[in-house]
Protein backbone atom coordinates (compact mmCIF):
# COMPACT_ATOMS: atom_id res chain seq x y z
CA UNK A 1 0.00 0.00 0.00
CA UNK A 2 1.11 3.58 -1.15
CA UNK A 3 0.79 6.16 1.66
CA UNK A 4 3.40 8.56 -0.40
CA UNK A 5 0.99 9.86 -3.19
CA UNK A 6 -0.37 12.01 -0.06
CA UNK A 7 1.47 14.94 0.95
CA UNK A 8 2.77 14.55 4.35
CA UNK A 9 4.99 16.82 6.99
CA UNK A 10 7.32 14.36 8.58
CA UNK A 11 7.64 15.53 12.55
CA UNK A 12 6.19 12.46 14.11
CA UNK A 13 9.00 10.26 16.27
CA UNK A 14 8.56 6.75 14.47
CA UNK A 15 7.90 3.91 14.71
CA UNK A 16 6.97 4.59 18.37
CA UNK A 17 7.80 1.58 20.69
CA UNK A 18 5.55 -2.25 20.76
CA UNK A 19 6.13 -2.88 24.30
CA UNK A 20 5.22 -5.75 26.37
CA UNK A 21 3.36 -5.09 29.64
CA UNK A 22 3.37 -8.46 31.73
CA UNK A 23 2.66 -6.92 34.91
CA UNK A 24 -0.66 -5.16 33.67
CA UNK A 25 -1.20 -7.84 31.80
CA UNK A 26 -0.82 -10.25 34.64
CA UNK A 27 -2.89 -7.99 36.64
CA UNK A 28 -6.20 -8.52 34.16
CA UNK A 29 -5.39 -12.27 33.04
CA UNK A 30 -3.91 -11.61 29.85
CA UNK A 31 -1.29 -11.34 27.55
CA UNK A 32 -0.76 -7.54 27.23
CA UNK A 33 1.30 -5.40 24.58
CA UNK A 34 1.10 -1.53 24.48
CA UNK A 35 1.67 0.22 21.29
CA UNK A 36 3.44 3.52 22.88
CA UNK A 37 1.67 6.43 20.55
CA UNK A 38 2.48 8.70 23.98
CA UNK A 39 5.55 8.76 22.51
CA UNK A 40 5.17 10.23 18.81
CA UNK A 41 7.38 13.23 20.34
CA UNK A 42 5.18 16.39 19.02
CA UNK A 43 5.01 18.82 22.66
CA UNK A 44 4.19 15.77 24.80
CA UNK A 45 2.46 13.44 21.64
CA UNK A 46 -0.10 11.12 21.53
CA UNK A 47 -3.03 9.95 18.42
CA UNK A 48 -3.10 13.12 17.00
CA UNK A 49 0.25 13.94 16.37
CA UNK A 50 -0.22 11.24 13.08
CA UNK A 51 -2.69 12.68 11.78
CA UNK A 52 -1.33 15.65 11.79
CA UNK A 53 1.61 14.58 9.83
CA UNK A 54 -0.87 14.18 6.72
CA UNK A 55 -3.33 17.42 8.09
CA UNK A 56 -0.26 19.53 7.53
CA UNK A 57 1.04 18.39 4.42
CA UNK A 58 -2.40 19.31 2.83
CA UNK A 59 -2.01 22.72 4.62
CA UNK A 60 1.31 23.43 3.69
CA UNK A 61 0.83 22.56 -0.14
CA UNK A 62 -2.46 24.42 0.12
CA UNK A 63 -0.49 27.59 1.22
CA UNK A 64 -2.03 28.22 4.24
CA UNK A 65 -0.66 30.64 6.92
CA UNK A 66 -2.96 29.93 9.67
CA UNK A 67 -4.57 26.63 11.27
CA UNK A 68 -8.22 26.44 12.60
CA UNK A 69 -9.21 23.35 15.10
CA UNK A 70 -11.62 23.28 18.03
CA UNK A 71 -12.06 20.92 20.76
CA UNK A 72 -13.30 20.32 24.20
CA UNK A 73 -10.68 22.47 26.76
CA UNK A 74 -8.93 20.04 27.65
CA UNK A 75 -8.22 18.52 24.05
CA UNK A 76 -4.70 17.02 23.61
CA UNK A 77 -5.78 17.43 20.12
CA UNK A 78 -5.77 20.77 20.35
CA UNK A 79 -2.18 20.76 22.17
CA UNK A 80 -0.61 18.76 19.19
CA UNK A 81 -1.81 21.04 16.76
CA UNK A 82 -0.79 24.50 18.66
CA UNK A 83 2.34 22.88 18.07
CA UNK A 84 2.54 21.86 14.64
CA UNK A 85 1.54 25.13 13.81
CA UNK A 86 4.40 26.53 16.27
CA UNK A 87 6.97 24.14 14.67
CA UNK A 88 6.06 25.64 10.79
CA UNK A 89 5.82 28.92 11.46
CA UNK A 90 1.76 29.27 11.25
CA UNK A 91 -0.30 31.08 13.67
CA UNK A 92 -2.96 28.46 15.46
CA UNK A 93 -6.55 29.91 16.14
CA UNK A 94 -8.61 27.10 18.13
CA UNK A 95 -12.27 27.26 19.40
CA UNK A 96 -12.51 25.26 23.07
CA UNK A 97 -16.04 23.94 23.64
CA UNK A 98 -17.21 24.09 27.36
CA UNK A 99 -18.15 20.47 26.97
CA UNK A 100 -18.15 19.25 30.36
CA UNK A 101 -19.01 21.88 32.31
CA UNK A 102 -16.27 21.52 34.47
CA UNK A 103 -14.87 25.46 35.94
CA UNK A 104 -12.33 24.40 38.45
CA UNK A 105 -9.71 26.57 38.02
CA UNK A 106 -7.16 23.29 37.45
CA UNK A 107 -9.60 22.21 34.09
CA UNK A 108 -9.75 25.80 32.33
CA UNK A 109 -6.32 26.79 33.15
CA UNK A 110 -3.82 23.68 34.03
CA UNK A 111 -3.09 20.65 32.33
CA UNK A 112 -3.55 21.26 28.33
CA UNK A 113 -4.24 24.63 27.98
CA UNK A 114 -1.45 25.81 30.20
CA UNK A 115 0.72 24.28 27.32
CA UNK A 116 -1.60 25.46 24.72
CA UNK A 117 -0.65 29.21 26.22
CA UNK A 118 2.89 28.10 26.35
CA UNK A 119 2.87 27.46 22.95
CA UNK A 120 0.93 30.60 22.20
CA UNK A 121 -2.22 29.28 20.49
CA UNK A 122 -5.31 32.01 20.41
CA UNK A 123 -8.13 30.41 22.39
CA UNK A 124 -11.56 31.19 23.01
CA UNK A 125 -14.11 29.29 24.94
CA UNK A 126 -17.66 28.46 23.63
CA UNK A 127 -20.98 27.12 25.41
CA UNK A 128 -21.33 23.23 25.24
CA UNK A 129 -24.72 23.67 22.31
CA UNK A 130 -22.36 25.43 19.90
CA UNK A 131 -22.01 24.22 16.34
CA UNK A 132 -18.12 23.67 16.52
CA UNK A 133 -17.75 23.07 12.48
CA UNK A 134 -19.88 26.57 11.96
CA UNK A 135 -18.22 28.54 14.22
CA UNK A 136 -15.23 27.07 12.52
CA UNK A 137 -16.22 27.85 9.12
CA UNK A 138 -17.33 31.78 10.69
CA UNK A 139 -13.81 31.93 11.84
CA UNK A 140 -12.01 31.13 8.85
CA UNK A 141 -14.33 33.46 6.93
CA UNK A 142 -13.27 36.52 9.09
CA UNK A 143 -9.69 35.58 8.93
CA UNK A 144 -10.07 35.35 5.05
CA UNK A 145 -11.26 38.33 4.96
CA UNK A 146 -8.13 39.83 6.84
CA UNK A 147 -6.16 38.99 4.36
CA UNK A 148 -5.19 35.34 5.71
CA UNK A 149 -4.90 32.03 4.25
CA UNK A 150 -6.72 29.60 7.02
CA UNK A 151 -7.04 25.52 7.05
CA UNK A 152 -9.46 24.09 8.92
CA UNK A 153 -8.98 20.79 10.76
CA UNK A 154 -12.15 19.32 12.47
CA UNK A 155 -12.30 18.17 15.87
CA UNK A 156 -10.03 15.57 16.65
CA UNK A 157 -8.31 15.88 13.47
CA UNK A 158 -10.92 13.45 12.59
CA UNK A 159 -11.50 13.19 8.38
CA UNK A 160 -9.81 10.88 5.55
CA UNK A 161 -6.49 12.87 5.36
CA UNK A 162 -6.32 12.51 9.11
CA UNK A 163 -7.01 8.97 9.69
CA UNK A 164 -4.05 8.44 7.18
CA UNK A 165 -2.35 8.63 10.08
CA UNK A 166 -3.93 5.68 11.72
CA UNK A 167 -3.36 3.84 8.24
CA UNK A 168 0.35 4.33 8.90
CA UNK A 169 -0.14 3.46 12.32
CA UNK A 170 -1.78 0.02 11.07
CA UNK A 171 0.56 -1.07 8.66
CA UNK A 172 3.87 -0.37 11.19
CA UNK A 173 2.13 -2.11 13.80
CA UNK A 174 1.73 -5.40 11.17
CA UNK A 175 5.57 -4.89 10.17
CA UNK A 176 6.66 -5.22 13.91
CA UNK A 177 4.95 -7.79 15.35
CA UNK A 178 6.20 -9.46 11.98
CA UNK A 179 9.74 -8.59 12.73
CA UNK A 180 9.26 -9.54 16.54
CA UNK A 181 7.54 -13.11 15.24
CA UNK A 182 4.76 -11.94 17.97
CA UNK A 183 1.30 -13.20 16.65
CA UNK A 184 -1.35 -10.72 17.67
CA UNK A 185 -4.91 -10.99 18.39
CA UNK A 186 -7.33 -8.13 18.89
CA UNK A 187 -6.04 -4.20 19.20
CA UNK A 188 -7.66 -2.40 22.08
CA UNK A 189 -8.00 1.81 21.55
CA UNK A 190 -10.20 4.38 23.34
CA UNK A 191 -12.36 5.56 20.47
CA UNK A 192 -13.48 9.56 20.41
CA UNK A 193 -13.68 11.27 16.89
CA UNK A 194 -13.62 8.33 15.25
CA UNK A 195 -10.31 9.02 13.31
CA UNK A 196 -8.03 6.52 14.87
CA UNK A 197 -10.05 3.77 14.84
CA UNK A 198 -11.65 4.64 11.47
CA UNK A 199 -7.97 4.42 10.43
CA UNK A 200 -7.10 1.15 11.71
CA UNK A 201 -9.58 -0.55 10.52
CA UNK A 202 -9.03 0.54 7.16
CA UNK A 203 -5.40 0.46 7.29
CA UNK A 204 -6.01 -3.74 8.69
CA UNK A 205 -8.74 -3.93 5.96
CA UNK A 206 -6.83 -2.87 2.77
CA UNK A 207 -3.82 -4.15 4.13
CA UNK A 208 -5.30 -7.61 4.36
CA UNK A 209 -3.27 -7.59 7.86
CA UNK A 210 -6.56 -8.34 9.23
CA UNK A 211 -6.12 -7.73 12.76
CA UNK A 212 -9.67 -7.49 14.99
CA UNK A 213 -10.05 -3.82 16.38
CA UNK A 214 -12.19 -3.22 19.51
CA UNK A 215 -12.65 1.01 20.43
CA UNK A 216 -13.70 1.65 23.81
CA UNK A 217 -15.88 4.59 23.29
CA UNK A 218 -15.58 8.18 25.33
CA UNK A 219 -18.22 9.87 24.57
CA UNK A 220 -21.33 9.01 21.91
CA UNK A 221 -23.15 5.56 22.22
CA UNK A 222 -22.41 2.76 20.50
CA UNK A 223 -24.79 2.49 17.54
CA UNK A 224 -23.93 5.98 16.62
CA UNK A 225 -20.06 5.67 17.37
CA UNK A 226 -20.21 2.06 14.96
CA UNK A 227 -21.29 4.51 12.25
CA UNK A 228 -19.26 7.07 12.49
CA UNK A 229 -15.98 4.95 12.68
CA UNK A 230 -17.28 2.62 9.37
CA UNK A 231 -18.53 6.06 7.25
CA UNK A 232 -15.01 7.80 8.56
CA UNK A 233 -12.75 4.07 7.59
CA UNK A 234 -14.87 3.18 4.02
CA UNK A 235 -13.98 6.48 3.48
CA UNK A 236 -10.26 5.93 4.35
CA UNK A 237 -10.43 2.64 2.81
CA UNK A 238 -11.75 4.75 -0.61
CA UNK A 239 -8.73 7.51 -0.74
CA UNK A 240 -6.52 4.01 -1.41
CA UNK A 241 -9.27 2.79 -3.71
CA UNK A 242 -10.01 0.00 -1.54
CA UNK A 243 -13.38 1.42 0.16
CA UNK A 244 -15.18 -2.16 -0.66
CA UNK A 245 -12.32 -4.02 1.52
CA UNK A 246 -14.07 -2.26 4.84
CA UNK A 247 -17.34 -4.16 5.93
CA UNK A 248 -19.80 -3.28 8.85
CA UNK A 249 -18.49 -5.91 10.62
CA UNK A 250 -14.98 -5.19 11.44
CA UNK A 251 -16.34 -1.88 12.72
CA UNK A 252 -16.57 -3.02 16.86
CA UNK A 253 -17.17 -0.54 19.68
CA UNK A 254 -18.13 -1.10 23.28
CA UNK A 255 -19.36 2.32 24.90
CA UNK A 256 -20.26 1.07 28.60
CA UNK A 257 -17.89 2.56 30.25
CA UNK A 258 -18.33 6.20 29.27
CA UNK A 259 -19.61 6.64 32.83
CA UNK A 260 -21.39 10.12 33.29
CA UNK A 261 -19.94 11.33 30.29
CA UNK A 262 -16.79 12.77 28.01
CA UNK A 263 -14.43 14.15 29.95
CA UNK A 264 -16.29 13.45 33.76
CA UNK A 265 -13.77 10.81 35.64
CA UNK A 266 -15.21 8.47 38.02
CA UNK A 267 -13.36 5.90 40.98
CA UNK A 268 -13.33 3.35 38.28
CA UNK A 269 -11.22 5.73 35.99
CA UNK A 270 -8.86 6.57 38.39
CA UNK A 271 -8.53 2.98 39.81
CA UNK A 272 -7.34 2.35 36.07
CA UNK A 273 -4.70 4.86 36.13
CA UNK A 274 -3.49 3.73 39.54
CA UNK A 275 -3.04 0.13 37.94
CA UNK A 276 -1.23 1.04 35.17
CA UNK A 277 1.21 3.49 36.49
CA UNK A 278 1.82 1.29 39.42
CA UNK A 279 2.31 -1.92 37.65
CA UNK A 280 4.09 -0.79 34.30
CA UNK A 281 4.87 3.48 35.32
CA UNK A 282 2.24 4.02 32.45
CA UNK A 283 0.99 7.39 32.71
CA UNK A 284 -2.55 6.92 31.08
CA UNK A 285 -4.93 10.22 31.12
CA UNK A 286 -8.70 10.63 32.47
CA UNK A 287 -10.99 11.24 29.21
CA UNK A 288 -9.76 8.70 26.99
CA UNK A 289 -7.18 5.60 27.71
CA UNK A 290 -7.77 5.73 31.39
CA UNK A 291 -11.30 5.23 30.34
CA UNK A 292 -10.45 2.56 27.58
CA UNK A 293 -8.13 0.97 30.26
CA UNK A 294 -11.40 1.06 32.57
CA UNK A 295 -13.48 -0.76 29.85
CA UNK A 296 -10.43 -3.42 29.47
CA UNK A 297 -9.79 -4.21 32.76
CA UNK A 298 -14.03 -5.23 33.00
CA UNK A 299 -13.60 -7.26 30.18
CA UNK A 300 -10.59 -8.88 30.52
CA UNK A 301 -11.98 -9.97 33.83
CA UNK A 302 -15.44 -10.61 32.26
CA UNK A 303 -13.00 -13.47 29.57
CA UNK A 304 -13.59 -11.28 27.11
CA UNK A 305 -10.03 -11.70 25.83
CA UNK A 306 -9.03 -15.29 27.24
CA UNK A 307 -6.20 -16.90 25.29
CA UNK A 308 -5.37 -13.82 23.58
CA UNK A 309 -2.28 -11.69 22.64
CA UNK A 310 -3.76 -8.23 23.02
CA UNK A 311 -1.72 -5.06 22.31
CA UNK A 312 -3.56 -1.75 23.57
CA UNK A 313 -3.20 1.56 21.96
CA UNK A 314 -1.90 3.98 23.93
CA UNK A 315 -2.89 7.21 22.53
CA UNK A 316 -1.32 9.79 25.40
CA UNK A 317 -3.14 12.64 26.75
CA UNK A 318 -1.31 12.38 30.35
CA UNK A 319 -0.64 16.22 29.58
CA UNK A 320 -3.93 16.89 31.04
CA UNK A 321 -3.79 14.47 34.38
CA UNK A 322 -2.67 18.19 35.92
CA UNK A 323 -6.28 19.75 34.71
CA UNK A 324 -7.92 16.81 37.15
CA UNK A 325 -5.71 17.70 40.10
CA UNK A 326 -9.00 18.05 42.26
CA UNK A 327 -10.51 14.85 41.29
CA UNK A 328 -7.51 12.63 41.13
CA UNK A 329 -6.30 13.78 44.42
CA UNK A 330 -9.74 13.43 46.51
CA UNK A 331 -10.05 9.47 44.72
CA UNK A 332 -6.30 8.84 45.54
CA UNK A 333 -6.70 9.71 48.65
C1 LIG B 1 -8.28 12.20 20.76
C2 LIG B 1 -7.82 11.11 21.66
C3 LIG B 1 -8.31 9.80 21.53
C4 LIG B 1 -9.39 9.42 20.57
O1 LIG B 1 -8.99 9.42 19.24
P1 LIG B 1 -10.06 9.74 18.11
O2 LIG B 1 -9.31 9.64 16.86
O3 LIG B 1 -10.59 11.11 18.42
O4 LIG B 1 -11.17 8.74 18.22
C5 LIG B 1 -7.79 8.82 22.36
N1 LIG B 1 -6.86 9.11 23.28
C6 LIG B 1 -6.38 10.35 23.45
C7 LIG B 1 -5.39 10.58 24.52
C8 LIG B 1 -6.84 11.40 22.65
O5 LIG B 1 -6.37 12.63 22.84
Amino acid sequence: MNLTRFPRARFAHLPTPLEPAPRLGAALGIDLWVKRDDCTGLAGGGNKTRKLEFLLGEALEAGADTLITQGAVQSNHVRQTIAAAARFGLACEVILEDRTGNRAPDYVGSGNVLLNRLMGGGMRTVSADTDMNAAMAELADKLRAEGKRPYVIPGGGSNSTGALGYVDCALELAGQANNMGLKLDRMVTATGSAGTHAGLVAGFAVSGADLPVLGIGVRAPKEKQEANVFKLAVETAGRLGHADRVTREQVIADCDYVGAGYGLIDQGVVDALALAARTEGLLFDPVYTGKALKGLIALSKAGAFRGETVVFLHTGGAQGLSGYHGELEAALA
